[in-house]
């Protein structure tokens, strides 16, 4: 099992901004984390970028041909007007095939089961998700220009990683991991 996690922005696009808080360091750390807990289930990440450097929707996508993938990722935070969007929002390619769809709507609930508000699986036909060649997603999890969208990403982080991660771990077939609560072990 072999996904690409893209982790949208960085360097000198900070992506949607709230109060100081960037959506470029926002979807890193949850992305980062998110691989971590997949690592442990024997998952293989690649990532796009793993700090906060600028790459450009081409470099993404060219990376992503490079290599034959199960999925592709996309880490992304929605923002609309200061307090008025909310929610979560999972889109995949507008002609999605069978493998993205069941992915898309797994997390999707996932990120509800957290308090996300549901905005549904959408369909859309953004660069990354057009031009790359694997199952293709793109998360939006939570308006960052949304302060209880915020504290939801906040206070549920690792509610969030773990309904990610075992979303994917669902669909691809490897064992479910959870991590001890006290000690924070990873148990297969
Ligand atoms: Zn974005």
């Amino acid at each position: 099992m072999l996904i690409l996690f893209d982790y949208g922005h960085g360097g000198k696009d900070p992506g949607a901004t709230f109060k100081g808080r960037h959506e470029a360091d926002d979807v890193l750390v949850l992305g980062q984390a998110v691989a971590k807990r997949l690592r442990a289930a024997r998952v293989v990440i690649d990532e796009t970028r793993t700090s906060n450097v600028g790459v450009s929707l081409e470099q993404r996508v060219k990376m992503e041909w490079k290599k034959t993938y199960d999925f592709f990722i996309s880490f992304h935070r929605n923002a609309f007007k200061p307090e008025v969007g909310t929610g979560a929002e999972v889109y995949v390619y507008k002609t999605a095939n069978s493998k993205s769809k069941p992915l898309a709507a797994k997390i999707q609930r996932a990120l509800v089961r957290v308090g996300f508000r549901d905005r549904g699986v959408k369909e859309a036909d953004f660069y990354v998700l057009k031009h790359t060649r694997a199952p293709a997603l793109l998360l939006e999890i939570g308006f960052i220009d949304n302060s209880a969208d915020n504290k939801l990403f906040d206070l549920q982080f690792e509610a969030i990683v773990d309904g990610i991660a075992n979303a994917i771990i669902e669909v691809t077939g490897v064992e479910k991991v959870s991590k001890c609560s006290t000690c924070g072990q990873v148990i297969v």
